[in-house]
């Protein structure tokens, strides 16, 4: 039996074949998916989990690609998608339960509506929480972590529950297995007054509005901060702000972001990294390191400096 047909008799989710993977990814850049899935229970993740090893396919877990580049080629494997299956919220005993495919956006305001104080803050990150956990996302004083009680994942074919302190986060970083699936997380907050949460919300939401180029697609900070320096900054003064090549533009509100005019390559998008990279380091001595991840690329698109 073909690969697909065999993925399709062995779940209840959906399975879609050359799926086109860049309306996925907020970038709007990338080929399309060999396989693309979206699982409707615990059972059939357990099942694609099985399915990729028996078959030697790479797994990647798609969350709300606000923090990839997927090349032109896409990826010729498996892409998972929990938004369908896994997208449920509950509040109880000043719990907040929350499946991984949920966006933040959507997590914050319904603990907003269930007086819970703490994540407000985060609202501006454009992930779902299955990313946000996996990537200890944060942002004015506050990261995913911070009210977290315990994630709920499957870990080779099993259902596990990790508490905090088994998750091994750090600065926009876990420590969870590579090959490990979020299916959702639980919070634990403190009461507080909705409206003033919705002001704080609206206050940085408002900011980031002015700072960050929020009408064009994008993939939010391109390189890492090299502390105590920015990056942004380093761009900048390289002289590389408003810099275009093919569809992309280092953008010239915020240098380290880099924004998709329109009909974007993956490729131009390296080719402009390696030029920001080349540029600083000559000017710096400074080595610019991707924040973005770089999906279904060759090992050597970043070019050594
Ligand atoms: C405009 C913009 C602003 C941003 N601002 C911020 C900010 O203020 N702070 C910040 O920290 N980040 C920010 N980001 C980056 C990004 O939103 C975060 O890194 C976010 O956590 C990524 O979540 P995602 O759901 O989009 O994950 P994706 O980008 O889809 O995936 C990121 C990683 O998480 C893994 N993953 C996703 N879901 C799961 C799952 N269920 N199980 C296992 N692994 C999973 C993926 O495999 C991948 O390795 C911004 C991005 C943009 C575009």
């Amino acid at each position: 039996m073909k690969v697909v047909q065999e993925l399709v008799s062995l779940i209840t989710g959906s399975v879609t074949e050359n799926a086109a993977l860049a309306p996925y990814s907020t970038f709007r850049i990338g080929g399309a998916a060999k396989i693309f899935v979206e699982p409707a229970s615990i059972d059939d993740v357990i099942k694609i989990q099985s399915f990729v090893l028996e078959h030697d396919l790479p797994l990647f877990i798609l969350g709300n690609g606000s923090n990839i580049l997927i090349s032109d080629n896409g990826l010729d494997g498996v892409v998972m998608n929990l938004e369908t299956g896994f997208n449920k919220l509950d509040y109880s005993n000043g719990i907040v339960t929350v499946g991984a495919g949920v966006k933040m956006a959507t997590f914050v305001d319904f603990s907003i509506r269930n007086n819970r104080q703490g994540v407000e803050m985060l609202a501006g990150i454009p992930a779902t929480i299955g990313g946000a956990v996996w990537m200890n996302a944060g942002c004015y004083g506050g990261e995913t972590s911070d009210h977290l009680l315990n994630v709920q994942l499957i870990r080779e074919g099993k259902y596990i529950s990790l508490t905090k302190v088994d998750c091994g986060f750090r600065y926009r970083h876990s420590g969870f297995e590579k090959t490990d699936i979020i299916l959702g997380a639980r919070f634990q907050m403190g009461e507080g007054d909705s409206n003033e949460m919705r002001e704080i919300k609206i206050k940085h939401l408002k900011h980031r509005n002015e700072v960050q180029p929020v009408n064009l697609p994008n993939c939010g900070s391109v390189f890492k901060n090299p502390k105590p320096q920015f990056s942004a900054e380093l761009i900048e003064t390289a002289g590389l702000k408003g810099t275009q090549i093919g569809g992309v533009q280092i953008s010239p509100m915020h240098a380290n972001f880099i924004v998709n005019l329109g009909n974007a390559k993956a490729q131009d998008v390296i080719s402009l990294m390696n030029l920001a990279r080349k540029k600083v380091f000559d000017m710096t001595g400074i080595t610019l390191e991707p924040e973005v991840q770089l999906i279904g690329f060759k090992e050597n698109s970043i070019l050594p400096l």
